[in-house]
C-alpha cells in the first residue's frame, strides 16, 4: 500500500515537474531550418565526346540520373553551331526535352565577347535563336560563353545587354561554378596518355568541389543581400556529369539543399539584376558582391586552375604527393 502511494506521489511529481522542466528546456527538435535551393544547368550541349561514354550513352545516363534523383527540370544551354545534323546531336537534345528538361541559347559558336565585336556577337546569338525558337522546351535565356560579359569594355557590355533585351532574351545567370569543364579536360587528357584514374577519388573531388562552391555562394549571397536565394549550378554536358551527378545531388540534399526547377530559380528577382562591376565576367553572386563592395573573398578558389589542377593530380592520379 505504501509502495503504491509512493508510486502515485512519484508519478504526480513527474507529471507536475514536466511543464516546469519544459519552461526553460531547449526544444527537443530545433526550429525548422529553411532548405537552400539550387537549380541545375548544363552548358555546351551537344558537347564533344568525353573519356568514358559515347555521346548517345552519355545522354541516356544523364536523363536516367536526372529522373532517378527526381530533378524537376534541368536546363541545357545549346551551341547550335556544334549540332551536326545526322550524327545524333539533334536527337540527343530532343531527348533531354522529351524527358522534361528545357533548352536555351549558349550562342551558336561559343565566341568570347572580350574578343568579338558586339555586332558579331549578337549575330551569333541570332543564329542560335533561329535554331532554338519554336522547339519544344525553349526558354528565352542566354548563357554567356565563358561567363564573359565583355570584361572591362562597358560600352560593349551594354550594347549586348541592350541587344538581348531587344530580342526578348534574359541573362541565364550562373551562381555556382566548380569548373567541371576543367575536370573533364583533365580526365580526357589522363585517359589519352594511358594514366589510371582513381574513379572513387574523382567522384569525391567532383562532389566536394560543387558542394563547397554551392555553400560558398549561399554564404556570399547572404553577406551581399542579407538572404539566401535560389542558386543556379553551372555544369557542362559531360560524361562526368552522367557519372557523378547522382552522388552530387545526394550530397546536396544531405547538406540541406533542395533541387528546384530552372523556371523557379530564375523567377527570383535577383536574376533581373545587371550589376555594374569593373570587370564583367563570372557568376552573378560574385558580381553582386563586387558592386556592393562586400569585404572578404568573392570567388570560389577552386575555379583557379592553379588550385584545381594540383588537387586533381594528387587525389585522382595520385601524382605529386609530398
Ligand atoms: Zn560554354
Amino acid at each position: 500500500m505504501i509502495r503504491l502511494l509512493l508510486f502515485i506521489v512519484a508519478l504526480m511529481f513527474v507529471v507536475r515537474a514536466d511543464p516546469v522542466g519544459n519552461a526553460n528546456a531547449v526544444p527537443s527538435s530545433p526550429p525548422q531550418q529553411a532548405r537552400k535551393l539550387i537549380a541545375i544547368t548544363f552548358d555546351d550541349a551537344p558537347r564533344a565526346p568525353g573519356a568514358f561514354y559515347t555521346p548517345a550513352q552519355r545522354t541516356e545516363k544523364l536523363i536516367a540520373v536526372l529522373k532517378e534523383n527526381r530533378v524537376p527540370q534541368a536546363a541545357f544551354f545549346v551551341n547550335s553551331g556544334r549540332v551536326n545534323i545526322g550524327d545524333g546531336d539533334e536527337a540527343r537534345i530532343a531527348a533531354y526535352v522529351a524527358a522534361g528538361h528545357v533548352i536555351a541559347n549558349h550562342s551558336a559558336n561559343h565566341p568570347r565577347l572580350m574578343r568579338t565585336s558586339a555586332e558579331d556577337y549578337l549575330a551569333d546569338i541570332d543564329i542560335g535563336e533561329k535554331w532554338l525558337k519554336g522547339r519544344p522546351g525553349y526558354r528565352p535565356w542566354f548563357r554567356y560563353p565563358f561567363l564573359d560579359e565583355g570584361g572591362r569594355d562597358k560600352v560593349k557590355r551594354d550594347a549586348v545587354r541592350a541587344g538581348l533585351k531587344a530580342r526578348g532574351l534574359r541573362n541565364g545567370y550562373v551562381t555556382v561554378d566548380g569548373s567541371d569543364w576543367n575536370m573533364e579536360a583533365l580526365a580526357v587528357a589522363a585517359v589519352k596518355s594511358g594514366k589510371t584514374l582513381d574513379m572513387d577519388a574523382f567522384r569525391d573531388l567532383y562532389v566536394e568541389t560543387h558542394l563547397q562552391s554551392a555553400e560558398f555562394s549561399d554564404a556570399l549571397m547572404v553577406r551581399t543581400i542579407g538572404r539566401s536565394a535560389p542558386q543556379v549550378l553551372l555544369l557542362h554536358e559531360t560524361d562526368i556529369a552522367a557519372l557523378f551527378l547522382g552522388d552530387l545531388i545526394a550530397a546536396l540534399r544531405a547538406n540541406g539543399w533542395d533541387i528546384v526547377s530552372c523556371d523557379d530559380a530564375f523567377a527570383d528577382p535577383i536574376y533581373n539584376l545587371m550589376p555594374d562591376t569593373p570587370f564583367a565576367a563570372g557568376t552573378l553572386v560574385e558580381a553582386m558582391a563586387w558592386e556592393r563592395g562586400i569585404k572578404g573573398q568573392r570567388w570560389y578558389d577552386r575555379n583557379d586552375m592553379d588550385v584545381a589542377n594540383p588537387l586533381f593530380a594528387l587525389r585522382v592520379l595520385h601524382e605529386g604527393a609530398q
